[in-house]
């Protein structure tokens, strides 16, 4: 799945999910989230977000590994 990490932080430019096929891109209180069980890897998203903030799950740099997780348990919750 594709993960949504910090530049998305108070930014929420809501370019992704106007293009997500899907419609796995949900809004939180600071970012947006992509549903890992519901994103079918397409890419679309990565490309239109202006503070690139999106990476395919294994192409997340270190420093931004926590998002994996937080993406995750964002959907448990709701
Ligand atoms: Fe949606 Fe495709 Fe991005 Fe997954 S990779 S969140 S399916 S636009």
């Amino acid at each position: 799945a594709y993960v949504i990490t910090s530049p998305c932080l108070n930014e929420k430019n809501a370019e992704c999910i106007d293009v997500c096929p899907v419609d796995c891109i949900e809004e939180g209180d600071e970012m947006f989230h992509i549903d890992p069980d519901v994103c079918i890897d397409c890419g679309a998203c990565q490309p239109v977000c202006p503070v690139e903030a999106i990476y395919a799950e294994e192409e997340v740099p270190e420093q931004e590994q926590t998002y994996i997780d937080i993406n995750r348990h964002f959907f448990q919750e709701t």
